[in-house]
């Protein structure tokens, strides 16, 4: 049931500062609250321990503390740990924990569904249902932590926003939310450890520039030819390369730091030297890194990864041009919990 209560956590430090200045009290008592619900994380207004007992009813009479539940949990082989994550009314959306030898990497979503239509991935075929708030954003990533040291041992190192949704078609909520995870009251990570990932919004990508964020930035480039990209994400005939290379010009004028670009190679889509020309073309006028990311299936065949010889001539073409270049391996594939498999099968 959704309460009629208004959620407290959608209350900005400041809010909840007036808040209790309204009913009689001090406005320290808001950040004392705040550090609760950010810093502590409680789901319970009676743990507010050095909250007196009549404030604390007080709360409870005005307000919810919404919050996620972690539904089921599928760990793979490989360390990954995927979670269904049910939301206060009733939507479920997938986060990852994925560990390495050196760190260990939350990937959280954005949107219950996801507002673009790229073809190759699961999640475009759920419908953008709604936003997430901020505080279900930070509320995976603390889940998420709290797993890292259960199951590994170590704490959270890193968080990519690269799971269901993207994050750009919801920026205030999504900034609202590294705003918390990165704050003192909050999670105190640097936003160096935080990576944003997108299929490019030129526009939104300006305003991160503008809005001087900190957190480093991916784009899903997987092709530099329109024509191309057009078929394997139709969205891109309005938010054309043009666009977007403009707009990555200007993040890094603005920032200096490298746009990670991230690309699928699939046989007969962009597996031609052609390709590679116009991914080495696109990638000169503005330092970048590219990552090679492993093709995970989602069931009808349409899309397949390309033959290593393909992926060959792109290292080779793009390392003879200077342009620094990885390959990204798969991880959780055997649970569905690889990048693009996000569906909400279970
Ligand atoms: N909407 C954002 C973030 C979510 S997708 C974005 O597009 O960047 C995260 C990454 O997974 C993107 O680079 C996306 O292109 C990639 N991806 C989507 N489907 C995939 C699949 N089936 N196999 C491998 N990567 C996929």
């Amino acid at each position: 049931m959704v309460s009629e209560k208004k959620d407290i956590r959608a209350l900005s430090k400041e809010e909840l500062r007036e808040f209790f200045v309204s009913i009689g009290d001090k406005a320290f008592r808001g950040n004392q609250v705040y550090e609760w619900l950010w810093n502590k994380g409680i789901h319970n207004f009676e743990d507010m321990t050095n909250i007196s007992k009549e404030t604390r009813s007080h709360l409870e009479q005005n307000f919810v503390i919404n919050h996620i539940e972690v539904d089921s949990l599928q760990k793979s082989n490989d360390g990954t740990i995927k979670n269904a994550v049910k939301l206060h009314d009733g939507f479920v959306v997938e986060s990852v924990l994925i560990p390495t030898k050196s760190r260990t990497t939350a990937c959280v979503s954005s949107q219950v569904g996801c507002s673009l239509d790229c073809k190759f991935c699961a999640t475009s075929r759920l419908k953008r249902m709604r936003n997430l708030n901020p505080d279900e954003i930070f509320d995976q990533v603390v889940a998420i932590h709290k797993e890292s040291l259960l199951y590994h041992d170590k704490p959270l190192s890193n968080i990519v926003y690269m799971g269901m949704g993207e994050p750009l078609m919801n920026y205030k909520n999504v900034l609202e939310s590294i705003k918390m995870i990165t704050s003192e009251e909050g999670l105190r990570m640097s936003p160096k450890r935080i990576t944003l990932s997108t299929s490019g919004v030129p526009k939104m990508i300006k305003k991160l520039a503008d809005d001087e964020v900190k957190f480093n930035l991916a784009v899903s480039l997987h092709s530099a030819i329109q024509e191309t990209r057009e078929q394997i994400m139709p969205f891109a005939k309005s938010f054309t390369l043009e666009d977007l290379h403009e707009s990555i010009e200007y993040w890094y004028a603005k920032t200096k730091r490298r746009v990670t670009y991230e690309y699928i190679v699939w046989k007969d889509i962009n597996d031609t030297e052609k390709d590679v020309d116009a991914l080495v073309q696109f990638c000169k006028s503005v330092p970048c890194k590219i990552n090679l990311i492993e093709y995970n299936p989602i069931d009808d065949g349409e899309f397949q990864q390309a033959d290593n010889l393909a992926l060959d001539l792109y290292i080779e073409k793009l390392e003879k041009n200077r342009i620094p270049v990885t390959v990204r391996r798969s991880r959780g594939k055997d649970i569905d919990a690889a990048c693009g498999q996000l569906a909400n099968k279970s």
